[in-house]
């Protein structure tokens, strides 16, 4: 007797039946009798019997129309690497795949929609060890600045595929990493216009709020200072704090998380600096010393890593009065003792950092992350 193995799907023998005449009817004698069994090892025979007969190419030929040959079509989307700046479903993809690779510590979750329905995709390491505290890592809230993502996406990678050889202080963290916390801006950044910050909302009209302004914290302070009330503005603030599902799906995931949040590290760029506390007033926050000295050693790393030098101090040292930001929040509310805004390369290039720079960026922030979480662990 023949007996043929098939793949997927497990119905094909009551399939077969459906199409083919025949009889169940045993008889091992006879050669044109086919046993049909199925990867879950249910197994049905086909042959002779009671006057009906089949022959073995009859049932080959129906195999054949049920159960494709050929083998499945080569994926149409393409391989994650930091050689170049990707799109939103090869990102996607790639935190799918490592979800799908390393199921014992990989989830991803979809955290929210954005105003046009694109999926908020969250990635999730973790040992699932009880006492981990959480670190949160969230890039292109601002979807011009590519890099970030570029960075958080290699940051995933290098934790997943060297868990086992990591230090404790990376492994007993459960990550959060957001790759694209504004995919329809990301999107649009490839498709439209290169230079868009905002998300896609419409307000009177007008497109996009800066979902960097849209935190509760701080919102609208110092009038059109530190964000914008104009839906036309490049730093529009949105007609109420957390009125964007983008910023809303933050909040939620932050508070509604049972492992309390250590770090918040949400990546722009492109001016270098390492950022904390407070971006809406001048006033230094009470944990001011410590932020500073732990944003020191993440700049050491960085120097000695690649000799870039980024400068560190509060938002309003550095830059300008930015209010309603994540950081100013998650520091304030989510009451996460290390809240930064870690501002990537490059100063020459700006938003448009050339890609031969990209690794050169994630191996600076790499070692940053693990100098930060050492100081954590060690403080
Ligand atoms: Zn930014």
């Amino acid at each position: 007797m023949n007996v043929i193995t098939i793949p997927k799907p497990h119905k094909v023998a009551s399939v077969l039946k459906k199409h083919i005449p025949f009889s169940e009817e045993e008889d091992d004698d006879d050669t044109s009798t086919v046993a049909i069994k199925t990867e879950n090892g249910t197994q049905t025979k086909f042959g002779k019997g009671k006057g009906k007969c089949i022959s073995n190419g009859i049932i080959q030929k129906y195999i054949k129309q049920i159960v494709p040959t050929q083998k499945p079509k080569k994926r149409k989307v393409k391989l994650m690497d930091w050689k170049k700046y990707h799109r939103l479903n090869v990102i996607y993809e790639f935190i799918d795949e490592l979800e799908r690779d390393y199921p014992a510590i990989c989830t991803v979750s979809v955290i929210g929609k954005s105003v046009e329905g694109r999926d908020i995709k969250m990635l999730k390491i973790s040992n699932s060890d009880a006492s981990n505290s959480a670190v949160w890592l969230d890039a292109s809230i601002h979807p011009r600045e590519w890099i970030t993502t570029a960075v958080v996406t290699y940051i995933a990678d290098m934790i997943v595929k060297n868990f086992q050889n990591l230090s404790n202080s990376i492994t007993n963290k459960d990550w959060h990493i957001v790759p694209v916390l504004n995919p329809d801006g990301y999107e649009y950044t490839h498709t439209h216009d290169r230079m868009w910050r905002k998300n896609r909302a419409c307000y009177n009209g007008e497109f996009g709020v800066d979902l960097n302004r849209n935190f509760s914290y701080g919102w609208g302070n110092n009038g059109n200072e530190g964000s914008s009330e104009e839906p036309n503005n490049i730093f529009y603030r949105g007609p109420a704090p957390f009125s964007e599902p983008e910023s809303t799906a933050v909040r939620d995931t932050i508070l509604g998380s049972t492992t309390p949040f250590k770090v918040f590290l949400s990546f722009h760029s492109y001016f270098e600096l390492i950022i904390f506390p407070w971006g809406f007033k001048k006033e230094p926050c009470k944990d001011y010393l410590r932020l500073l000295e732990a944003g020191t050693a993440m700049a050491r790393a960085i120097q000695e890593t690649s000799g870039m030098t980024y400068r560190v101090g509060s938002t309003k040292d550095l830059t300008y009065y930015a209010c309603g930001t994540s950081i100013d929040w998650s520091y304030a509310i989510a009451k996460i003792p290390y809240s930064y805004m870690i501002e990537l390369r490059g100063r020459k290039h700006r938003f448009k950092l050339p890609k031969d720079q990209i690794t050169g960026n994630c191996v600076e922030i790499w070692n940053a992350i693990n100098s930060l979480m050492n100081y954590i662990d060690n403080h």
